[in-house]
């Protein structure tokens, strides 16, 4: 279960930036990217359970998707991800979201025509903001 690995990380990355600015956390925001493979139902649940016990239990928390972005290497246009392989059969659309970098042999930028992406965001869970006292 990679969640859990995930949320320790995360209240253990909280906790340290509260240390070391010097304050209380009140709340904070976690991203999981749409390319992640992660439930953000589960981590949500697990974070609930996890923080139990540790400074970071009366802080509130959000956890939500983040969209993932491509950049064409051609023109450099910032694509949303399921956009672009939107207008794809679905078998394609199941064989890149495993494999997102498949995403250059099946679509093509609709600006420029070009097939060289690089897949921008989207691939991680991080935390995006804190907000201590
Ligand atoms: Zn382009």
């Amino acid at each position: 279960m990679h969640e859990l690995v995930i949320v320790s990380g995360i209240i253990e990355a909280v906790s340290n930036y509260a240390k070391q600015e010097g304050g209380r956390v009140v709340r904070f925001k976690v991203a999981v990217g749409e390319l992640a493979s992660f439930s953000i139902e589960l981590i949500r649940e697990l974070l609930r359970n996890l923080v139990k016990g540790t400074e970071l239990e009366e802080a509130e928390f959000s956890v939500e998707a983040e969209k993932a972005e491509v950049r064409c290497l051609s023109c450099g246009a910032t694509l949303g991800f399921s956009e672009l392989i939107e207008p794809l059969p679905e078998d394609e659309r199941e064989m890149i979201h495993f494999l997102p970098e498949l995403v250059s042999s099946f679509s093509k930028c609709p600006r420029c025509g070009g097939r060289d992406f690089v897949i921008e965001s989207g691939r991680s869970v991080r935390v995006v903001e804190v907000e201590l006292e």
